[in-house]
């Protein structure tokens, strides 16, 4: 397909007003975009930052100002046409249209899909007091309410504030997200247990060995992880048995938060045999693609928005952040990643490739790269390691906490993590790029 227009009579449309639908907004803008620009968005926000929302966010030490992405004045001056607070419901690549929530039809030459994940929860339990998931800026307020009102921007970093003390948290699955809200109401004085079904935290994606670091970390600090223990069944205040057998996406609306018991939560039953009281519990058991408006569009949905090497998911269409599932260099796999900085590249690859049009586009070709704080420190991922990959620590070491490790497949290096060791990771960058073996990677760092 050519190039898309830029002129003022041409129309792009975002939908989804997160990270990558931002930053393509704005990458459009740089390269000479001057048409009409649409950007359309569930939340009524502006676009605001994630990463701090089980961070400081939850720790009360940073307050709405600091999440926003971009100032006020910044924004304003890409001229957008804004339809925040109305999400998009439907999209018809042969038309070109895209539909909203309140009935209007918008018209496109091109499209931005970045409408990127939705948390996961278990079925039955939405709007139970005390039961949360963390993705937007209102769950981590009501988080933060339930863990003894922190108000967000209060509490002064490292003055040992302790809001929390005597709440009990119970955190299902120790992903990311589950691990950082692990730490951070640790932080705040709770009590903390954390329960996950695998060997570690983390294991899912960074093997047993570096996820039994991580729960090394956890136990440092007085959290209680109990790896290897499904949750099995909420226990309500009036003595309500609530399953935890299926799950879904969360849905938000006010029809489900009535129809379920406004009890509270008071236990957690595990499979251990065991149940453990709760005040709050955190559900942080993934994310799915939020594919849902796109349902009918003839887009080939599998995990994400299947698109070819240049982000195209059809001509005039592209794809980014945590929504895109794209094909990985060399390998005949197709990934998809759940990372601020895959958002941001991607945002920003996705509208270049959308304006040299699908035939001239280049491919999306990163180093991966993820972090995670918790407690004080900070895990660094590159590259894209599997659970079963080989390890060899190439700087430091595992007990210590202090160390880098690359993973690998026949030889050749797949990724690495660093906790606290950003230079030394930052180091192997060039390697992981290359695929170099993973002797290289020993010699490069042993010098
Ligand atoms: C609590 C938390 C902590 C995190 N910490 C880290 C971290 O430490 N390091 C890291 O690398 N990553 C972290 N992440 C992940 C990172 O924030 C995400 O990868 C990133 O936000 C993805 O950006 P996105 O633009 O693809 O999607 P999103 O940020 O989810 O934005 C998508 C937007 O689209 C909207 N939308 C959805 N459906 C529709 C629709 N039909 N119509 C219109 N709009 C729609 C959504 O409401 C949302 O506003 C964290 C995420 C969370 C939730």
């Amino acid at each position: 397909m050519a190039s898309l227009p830029t002129g003022e009579s041409s129309t792009v449309v975002v939908v989804g007003s997160g990270l990558a639908g931002l930053r393509s907004a704005e990458t459009l803008r740089t390269e000479g975009f001057r048409g009409r620009l649409v950007l359309v968005g569930a939340e009524r926000h502006r676009p605001y930052d994630r990463p701090p929302l089980s961070k400081q966010y939850l720790a009360g030490t940073w307050g709405l100002d600091r999440l926003q992405l971009r100032s006020g004045e910044a924004f304003g001056a890409l001229g957008l046409d804004l339809r925040l607070g109305v999400p998009a419901v439907a999209c018809d690549p042969k038309l070109r249209t895209v539909d909203l929530a309140d009935g209007e039809t918008v018209g496109w030459d091109g499209l931005v899909v970045a409408t990127g994940a939705t948390p996961r929860t278990f079925v039955g339990i939405e709007g139970v007091p005390g039961v949360h998931v963390l993705r937007t800026v209102e769950d981590a307020d009501r988080l933060a309410a339930s863990l003894g009102r922190v108000v967000p921007g209060t509490v002064q970093a490292g003055a040992g504030g302790s809001p929390a003390t005597g709440h009990r948290v119970v955190v299902i699955g120790a992903g990311f997200i589950g691990s950082e809200v692990a730490a951070t109401a640790r932080g705040l004085g709770a009590s903390v247990i954390v329960v996950e079904p695998l060997a570690a935290p983390l294991a899912r994606a960074l093997g047993d060995q570096v996820g039994a670091v991580c729960g090394a970390l956890h136990q440092e600090h007085d959290v209680d992880i109990r790896t290897g223990t499904g949750a099995l069944a909420l226990v309500l205040a009036d003595g309500t048995r609530l399953a935890l057998d299926a799950m879904a996406p969360v849905t938000r609306t006010a029809a489900t938060a009535a129809t379920v018991p406004r009890v509270a939560v008071v236990a957690v039953e595990l499979s251990d045999e065991t149940a453990v009281p709760a005040d709050t519990v955190v559900v942080g058991v993934g994310v799915v693609p939020a594919t849902g408006w796109l349902s009918g569009s003839g887009l080939e949905v599998r995990d994400g928005v299947v698109t070819d090497g240049t982000l195209h998911a059809a001509d005039g269409i592209v794809v980014a952040g945590d929504i895109a599932r794209w094909p990985v260099r060399d390998s005949g796999a197709t990934v998809r990643l759940e990372h601020w900085t895959n958002a941001s590249e991607q945002g920003v690859a996705a509208a270049r490739s959308l304006l040299a049009g699908r035939g001239d586009a280049s491919a999306f070709d990163p180093v991966p790269y993820v972090w995670s704080d918790q407690y004080d420190v900070k895990i660094q991922v590159i590259g894209v390691p599997s659970a079963d990959d080989d390890l060899v620590v190439v700087d430091g070491d595992l007990a210590s906490r202090r160390f880098v490790a690359v993973y690998g497949r026949q030889g050749a290096i797949t990724g690495a993590v660093g906790f606290g060791r950003p230079r030394q990771l930052m180091t192997l960058r060039p390697l992981v790029e290359r695929r170099a073996t993973m002797s290289e990677a020993q010699s490069a760092l042993s010098g």
